[in-house]
């Protein structure tokens, strides 16, 4: 068995990355492992990176040397029927300063680029290296990584899981449970090249601002999840996101679903003359609260997508902020463990204060009800059609007939979608609280 590191990381994603930087600054030998052949290779997010701060108290100032796309001043919540959409337009002029609110990343460029922080640091990189399974001692405690490499066991009191959302190694060390078509997503993604002047006109952007797009309603065609598209410099990054179990179920292949909706009559505008660059398929860890691995065993720590640590809410997709805030807690309270000489779950307990400290779990516990909320057949399959419905009874311009107060509209539309008024207020009470109290 090789030895020789304090801690081994594996899984050069932005939880593992961050990880091995908290330890490799701590002073501790740190190994970082990844199975592509470089951090990022194989990543796939939207990209939209939320909450700087939590990168900016690793890299001060982060964005004057990370490989951010743009700087996200407005979002377009989107919601769609067959032939038409009604939006929730937010633009903020604040949001284009510093510290800022979110930028566009793509994730090939920005992994590699946090990686090379922790290398910088000190951790050793290691790529196309796939760490197959946890080593145990005689206690069944947990003291290294098997990898598929020669000579393939690598020796560390501490290992940080942070291999993502399907995680052999928390899996295998008895943290995670096995999880179902209900937990998970699966997200399939293009990138759209588009020439610079033309994306920035037809977006009505200045400089290096963006816009990010969510939907809901028929661009899924009945399927649980939502679609997005964000800017990038010189591209698009347009997606669908949808829950698995409803994927087997409606019996669709996903790259219909992105057909569908790119046609979508909001969104074909939008992608016109894009040149297709990139096509790529990750599962997202979509159940919050409810799918949480433990976080920490002995010898272990578990960090990212691979904790469960994604927050999907419909309000909120954001995963790799809570990544690199979680791969940091855990780089930390590994450092603190091993200067104390107790890397025993009871050891590596301020991970768990870490996070708490820092808003990761009660984020998840604010919000445990709304991935259930919003994966319900009628928020993404009934309502939608119901707020364009009221929205083209109201809006509609015809001569010759009284215009229609906006009661009737309402009631009118539901009429016709067959919802009884209680249903609504029960919906209502659901979603207050899930979002609102
Ligand atoms: C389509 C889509 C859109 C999304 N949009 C957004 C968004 O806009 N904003 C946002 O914040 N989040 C978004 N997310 C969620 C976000 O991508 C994840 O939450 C985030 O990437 C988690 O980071 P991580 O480091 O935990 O895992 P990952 O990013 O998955 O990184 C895991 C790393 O581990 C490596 N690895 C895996 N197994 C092994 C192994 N056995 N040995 C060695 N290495 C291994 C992988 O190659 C990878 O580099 C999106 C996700 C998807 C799929």
């Amino acid at each position: 068995m090789t030895t020789g590191f304090d801690a081994v990381v594996a899984g050069a994603g932005p939880a593992g990355s961050a990880a091995a930087l908290a330890l490799a600054r701590a002073g501790r030998s740190v190994l970082l492992l990844e199975r592509g052949e470089f951090p990022g290779s194989k990543n796939v997010s939207g990209a939209a990176v939320y909450s700087p701060d939590v990168l900016e108290a690793l890299v001060p100032r982060f964005w004057e040397s990370a490989p951010v796309e743009r700087v996200l001043t407005r979002r377009v919540i989107c919601v769609t029927s067959e032939e038409s959409s009604v939006a929730l337009d937010f633009s903020s002029r604040r949001f284009a300063s510093p510290p800022y609110n979110a930028f566009s990343v793509l994730r090939p460029r920005f992994d590699r680029w946090l990686a090379d922080q922790a290398v910088a640091a000190g951790a050793v990189l290691l790529c196309s290296t796939v760490a197959d399974e946890v080593l145990r001692d005689g206690a069944g405690r947990v003291r290294g990584v098997r990898v598929r490499r020669e000579g393939g066991e690598i020796a560390a009191p501490v290992v940080i899981a942070a291999d993502g959302v399907n995680s052999f190694l928390a899996r295998g060390a008895g943290l995670q449970r096995e999880l179902t078509g209900h937990d998970l997503s699966l997200g399939v993604k293009e990138v759209i090249a588009l020439d610079r002047h033309t994306l920035e006109e037809r977006f009505q952007l200045e400089g290096d601002q963006g816009v990010t797009y969510e939907f809901l309603g028929s661009v899924t065609g009945g399927v649980a999840g939502g679609s997005f598209l964000y800017t990038n410099r010189e591209s698009l990054s347009l997606g669908v996101i949808v829950e698995i179990a409803s994927l087997a179920e409606h019996r669709v292949r996903p790259h219909e679903l992105l057909e569908r909706f790119r046609a979508h009559p909001t969104v074909a505008p939008l992608v016109r003359g894009g040149r297709l660059v990139e096509y790529s398929a990750h599962m997202v860890p979509e159940a919050g609260q409810r799918m949480l691995a433990t976080l920490a065993g002995d010898g272990i720590l578990v960090a990212g997508d691979a904790a469960g640590l994604c927050f999907a809410t419909g309000l909120y997709l954001e995963g790799i902020n809570y990544a690199i805030a979680s791969g940091r807690a855990a780089g930390e309270a590994a450092a603190d463990a091993l200067a104390a000489g107790d890397t025993s779950a009871a050891g590596l307990a301020g991970y768990r204060r870490r996070l708490e400290e820092r808003g990761v779990l009660p984020d998840f516990r604010r919000f445990r009800l709304a991935p259930r909320f919003v994966m319900g057949e009628r928020i993404h399959g009934l309502y939608p059609g119901i707020v364009t419905g009221i929205a083209e009874r109201v809006l509609r311009s015809e001569g010759g007939r009284p215009k229609q107060k906006l009661l009737p509209a309402v009631t009118g539309e539901l009429r016709r979608a067959g919802v009884p008024l209680r249903r609504v207020l029960r919906d209502l009470w659901e979603g207050g609280r899930a979002f609102g109290w």
